[in-house]
């Protein structure tokens, strides 16, 4: 049983006519898991917010204050960096975007679903303990691994990220917690031009270069992300789940397809099955070209199902 979550906030957030963090991206991810019939396929479920101490084990008390304090100011729009705004939803969004990775952690360690994928705007992994950055304003997959280790108990979490941008926030929550192994690949040399040196002995960092293909990332997982996820022996592996390096997304360099999605998906169920009774529990990041996106987005839930 694979958990989906969704929710209708996920999508009256938005930063802005053409900015490519959009709504659009989530209409095109139902719209295909439909088109293919995996939506009936899976455990459909809304999640509740997050309460401020779900965010604060991972996040400022003053990161949360100003996004507060942000929100109150009633505006159209509210440009927190260059690239990231709020707009009347996102707090609410961010709320139940938090609360949707906690719910499904919760589920897949109860044993009521095998693993879940978390269908949310806005995504997290730029997020930093206090830090607004790049489109993220709370860092949801954190959230979800303080939950595991915190709330659940659990002593050793994997967070894998294949996002093309490297996650800086992610690794500024965890770097040197021993309870948690973060691997990822990410294309070399741009936004957030993090990563290239790890910042703890518990990140492995695959920084790939501009226009290498799914070869590379293959390369990457097998000879480095498996054999250090098998010798960590995790209980639950959550996943940062971007789909920014297909070939036919313009926010990269990186040549992936749709295929290197579906086999890296696959990796990872086959490695959670192997090391922690197949517990995953994936949550959306990047991916802007629409339609690479929610064909990415299939193969990657395609995978899940058959774990
Ligand atoms: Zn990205």
């Amino acid at each position: 049983m694979t958990a989906f979550f969704s929710h209708p906030a996920f999508f009256k957030h938005e930063m802005g006519p053409h900015h490519p963090e959009s709504p659009e991206r989530l209409w095109a991810i139902h719209d295909h898991l439909t088109r293919k019939g995996l939506l009936p396929l899976l455990d459909i479920h809304e999640p509740s917010q997050a309460a401020d101490q779900d965010i604060l084990r991972v996040h400022t008390v003053d990161h949360l204050d100003r996004l507060v304090a942000a929100s109150l100011k009633d505006k159209a729009y509210q440009a927190l960096d260059p690239d990231t705004a709020m707009n009347p939803h996102t707090l609410n969004a961010g709320y139940l975007a938090a609360g949707a990775v906690i719910k499904a952690v919760d589920l897949v360690l109860a044993g009521k679903a095998r693993n879940a994928f978390c269908a949310v705007r806005p995504p997290g992994h730029h997020a930093e303990r206090n830090a607004v950055m790049g489109f993220c304003f709370f860092n949801n997959i954190a959230v979800a691994a303080a939950h595991a280790l915190e709330v659940h108990g659990l002593q050793r979490v994997v967070i894998v990220d294949f996002d093309v941008h490297h996650g800086n926030g992610t690794e500024d929550i965890f770097a040197n917690d021993e309870r948690v192994l973060m691997v990822s690949t990410f294309e070399r040399s741009i936004y957030p031009f993090t990563g290239d040196i790890p910042m703890g002995s518990n990140m492995i960092n695959v920084p790939l270069d501009a226009y290498s293909d799914g070869t590379a990332m293959r390369e990457a997982v097998e000879f480095q992300w498996i054999p250090a996820i098998e010798a960590f022996a995790p209980e639950l592996i959550l996943v940062s789940a971007g789909f920014d390096a297909h070939r036919e997304d313009d926010m990269s360099h990186l040549l992936w397809t749709d295929q290197d999605y579906a086999w890296l998906s696959e990796q990872l169920v086959k490695v959670a099955a192997k090391t922690c009774g197949g517990r995953i529990v994936s949550s959306l990041e990047g991916g802007y070209h629409v339609d690479a996106l929610a064909r990415s987005v299939a193969h990657h839930v395609d995978a899940l199902l058959s774990g």
